[in-house]
């Protein structure tokens, strides 16, 4: 049996009429860069984030810059993240001007709120908040010690669209929620996409303009604005994909708790939700001393897995010039040694659930753990 980390292909397929009925529509339309489709899609998101305001841009990425942006975060300043997330909860900081600064994350993979606070200086203007694997980092400290220090909390969501902490949804909680919307995320696009929430309206107003090179109206430009909108096309056949949002999400959840069921037993360490979160399983991470070793015994028997990150952010060479060492974030670095990321797309069928399932008790059977 064949089983792929991911099938984009099959997850466009089960609902291609839909898809190519609303591209039809689109192109027939002329209306490509934002447009009706877009405003659809950014209401049916706010409701879907419980925010008063979303609004579409061209990235995850992009969504990041711009809510460090419309803090006004400038050269000097400093912005506290995670060393163990995707590199752009970094870059987009670096993009500003400002100086990402690393904080260590506990065994949930977010952020320490303990290493936050002792990594906060006078420069310090913000925290970036990720809420990694899709499961909701822990907002209530965070945003007490942001609230304590007079800094703003960002919420990089690009793995978590409909994820809950205390029964709210996640991009409500800090000043914006920032979404990805890459083919590869858990609310895809078929191409590149993201979307920002908020409940500030004079963050809403700003970034609206921000999107759009500063234009305030068609001719009058208030500022030095960015391109960074969300197509029309994309936006159409997003607001399909929403409708299947929430059974792929009860699907996601339903494989992460048969893994749970049957490799609790195992020498491993599983993800484990505490009761008052609600992840959605972009990733399913399981970690073991012996990642290397069952990473390759799946490959053999046809099963992809990945490892959501390799190599930590301090530790790349882009950010070099910030003087990090190895060994100064002893938890992220150990986890990149063993984390590994199993299947968990909606779109698994049983069988190969029950296939993963078995490879990895076999694994741990045999004499591969040598
Ligand atoms: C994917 C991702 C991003 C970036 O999103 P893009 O749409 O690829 O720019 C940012 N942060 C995290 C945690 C991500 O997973």
């Amino acid at each position: 049996m064949k089983v792929p980390y991911i099938n984009l292909g099959l997850q466009q397929a089960n609902i291609m009429k839909e898809l190519l009925n609303a591209a039809e529509r689109v192109l027939g339309s002329g209306q490509f860069i934002l447009g009706e489709e877009v405003d659809k899609f950014e209401k049916s998101f706010a409701e879907l984030c419980q925010t008063r305001y979303s609004l579409g841009v061209a990235n995850g990425t992009d969504a990041l810059i711009l809510s460090l942006k419309s803090l006004g975060i400038k050269e000097g300043d400093e912005v506290i993240t995670a060393p163990n997330s995707f590199l752009a909860s970094a870059s987009s900081i670096a993009l500003t001007g400002a100086v990402p600064v690393f904080a260590d994350v506990k065994e949930d993979f977010n952020l320490d709120p303990d290493k936050v606070e002792n990594a906060i200086t006078p420069r310090t203007k913000a925290i970036i908040a990720v809420h990694l694997t899709g499961r909701p980092a822990s907002m209530d400290e965070l945003l007490e010690i942001a609230k304590k220090r007079g800094i703003a909390v960002i919420e990089d969501c690009a793995q978590a669209v409909g994820a809950e902490y205390k029964g709210k949804k996640v991009g409500g909680f800090g000043i914006t929620g920032c979404f990805s919307l890459h083919p590869l995320k858990n609310l895809a696009a078929s191409g590149d996409g993201g979307v920002i929430t908020t409940n500030d309206e004079k963050i809403y107003r700003y970034l609206l303009k921000a999107r759009n090179h500063g234009l305030k109206n068609r001719d009058e430009c208030e500022f030095w604005g960015f391109n960074s909108r969300l197509d029309n096309l994309q936006a159409a056949l997003l607001n399909i994909k929403m409708r299947y949002l929430d059974n792929s999400t009860i699907k996601r959840r339903e494989i992460a708790k048969l893994y749970h069921k049957e490799l609790n037993s195992l020498n491993l360490i599983l993800p484990v939700e505490k009761k008052y979160e609600k992840s959605v399983y972009h990733t399913y991470i399981i970690q073991t001393d012996q990642r290397n070793q069952l990473k390759e015994y799946l490959a053999g028997k046809g099963i992809e897995t990945k490892i959501h990150y390799p190599i930590p952010i301090h530790l790349q060479q882009a950010a070099k010039y910030l003087n990090y060492k190895k060994g100064d974030f002893p938890i992220t670095e150990k986890q990149s040694e063993t984390i590994l990321s199993i299947p968990v797309y909606p779109e698994l069928t049983n069988d190969e659930v029950t296939y993963i399932v078995r490879t990895i008790k076999e694994f741990f059977k045999s004499d591969n753990l040598k």
